[in-house]
Order: C-alpha cells, then structure tokens, then sequence
C-alpha cells in the first residue's frame, strides 16, 4: 500500500489522525494533514483504509491496494 496526501483539499478534521495516528499527524498551525509514512506497517493498513474511507474531502488517495 501507498499512500498520498492532498493537503490543498484537507479541511482539517483530523479524523485520519484519530483512525490511524502512525500514519498521519496534523501540521501545528493549521491542522492540515501531515503523512508520516508513505508505506504503513501492514498492522496500521486497514486503519489507513477506514481513514481513506472517513476523511470528509477526499484528501487521502490509496495505491497498491
Ligand atoms: S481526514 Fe481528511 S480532511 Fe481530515 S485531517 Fe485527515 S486528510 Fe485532512
């Protein structure tokens, strides 16, 4: 799995961070997403999928999967 971030389109919710806090963190100024990993242990990817799934702006793109 690979992961990629549009942090032009992320609205800050936080929800990827909540889902799946080693993957994704939120920048400190303006709570936009910050991708700590590219490629998630495959422990953390069905997380990444529900974060996918959750975010409200469609900001999180999935490959490999
Ligand atoms: S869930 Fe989507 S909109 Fe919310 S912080 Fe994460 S990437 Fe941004």
């Amino acid at each position: 799995m690979k992961i990629t971030v549009d942090t032009g389109s992320c609205v800050s919710s936080g929800q990827c961070v909540l889902l799946a806090p080693e993957t994704f963190d939120q920048n400190e100024d303006d709570g936009t997403v910050v991708l700590l990993t590219e490629e998630p242990s495959s422990g953390e990817e069905d997380a990444v999928r529900q974060a996918e799934l959750s975010c409200p702006a469609a900001a999180i793109r999935l490959s490999g999967t």
